[in-house]
């Protein structure tokens, strides 16, 4: 259940319905809008207590979140979050575009393609470092040594960085490094994970499970706010199903439908929902014409000597003109955004 409070409303009204709601031993979470203030209330509410609480003067109304998700769910919080991360707000209609390689293969790897997405304007270096490849035997990340050509990379470029963690323990060790933690597609239900990342105060980029719903997908967001972490960033990378021709399908309908159920950013992962870098650019556009707020691309410099998913790498050249191709329909995709 949310309260929404009076606009006009005075911190001691305000207080005065919280400590009521609190003598109820109700937990509140509190959402302090640019118009309203808003308590979402966890745990049952009933309905002597209910009316008890619309009499208060400071109250607006009342609204019931019959949704299984609540914390990220748009009726708790009717305002875009945005998370900020270097000046860059990303969020609230902005387009964020996040590139770099699958992994880092090299220092001179990571460096070289620093620049290249520093030069394209793009906002925040990725790479990852704890590889989750479906094969043992597949190159799995060069670990710590690669986080440290990571940082190297966001040291020299000033560009912020972003690599996922495969386990609790590797997210305290990453954390001091990076901008932002990534939980994989693979990783979306480690419950034990969302934990551990929702305690933290960092932000969190976290990929649609391949076959999750979005529901689901919301229910992961939901452990990481009810954690105490609300700067979440989703990510669309695709859902499997019985289309062989593509790595995933993209579900830009999913991206759309999401926006009109969470206050959360979310983001578009044409790379890995497709596994085809001819599919790439197009499906970037999409992702911006649909509402996105924003995409993450893997680039490379040789691709076919990429040591993972150099089939959907873009060469640094069509990335470059991809990030041309986007600013110039930003303005007519996004009329009512700066
Ligand atoms: C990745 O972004 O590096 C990755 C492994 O993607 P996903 O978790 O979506 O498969
Ligand atoms: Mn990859």
């Amino acid at each position: 259940m949310v309260v929404v409070l009076k606009k006009e409303a005075s911190l001691q009204e305000i207080t005065a319905v919280r400590e009521f709601i609190e003598s109820k031993d109700i937990k509140i979470h509190v959402s302090q809008g640019e118009y309203h203030t808003v308590f979402g209330l966890l745990g049952e509410v009933n309905e002597e207590t209910k009316e008890q609480i619309s009499s208060f003067p400071a109250v607006e109304h009342i609204v019931p979140i019959m949704k299984s998700y609540k914390l990220v769910s748009l009726d708790f919080r009717p305002e875009p979050t945005t998370i900020r991360i270097n000046g860059h707000v990303i969020g609230n209609g902005s387009f964020t575009v996040i590139a770099g390689p699958c992994a880092v293969e090299s220092r001179e790897q990571i460096l070289e393609t620093a620049q290249c997405v520093k030069e394209s304007g793009a906002h925040i270096l990725r790479g990852g470092v704890f590889k989750p490849r479906t094969s043992p035997y597949s190159f799995q990340g060069l670990g710590l040594q690669g986080l440290h050509y990571l940082a190297e990379a966001k040291e020299k470029t000033g560009l912020p960085i972003i690599t996922e963690i495969l386990a609790p323990e590797e997210a305290v060790m990453v954390a001091p490094y990076v901008d932002i933690l990534q939980i994989g597609a693979r990783n979306m239900q480690n419950f034990a994970l969302l934990k551990a990342l929702g305690a933290m105060r960092k932000p969190v980029l976290l990929k649609r499970g391949m076959m999750a719903t979005i529901e689901e997908f919301l229910l992961a967001a939901e452990y990481l706010l009810k954690a105490g972490n609300d700067q979440v960033i989703l990510c669309e990378r695709g859902i499997r199903n019985f289309e062989p021709s593509m790595r995933n399908t993209l579900d830009l309908s999913a991206v759309a439908f999401i926006k009109q159920l969470t206050h959360l950013p979310i983001i578009v992962d044409p790379s890995h929902a497709t596994g085809k870098r001819e599919l790439v650019a197009p499906l970037a556009k999409a992702a911006l014409a649909v509402g996105a707020d924003g995409v993450m691309i893997e680039i490379h410099k040789e691709p076919e000597k990429a040591k993972s998913d150099g089939p959907q790498s873009l060469h640094f050249p069509t990335f470059k003109k991809l990030m041309e191709e986007l600013h110039r329909l930003y303005p007519a995709l996004r009329p009512n955004n700066p």
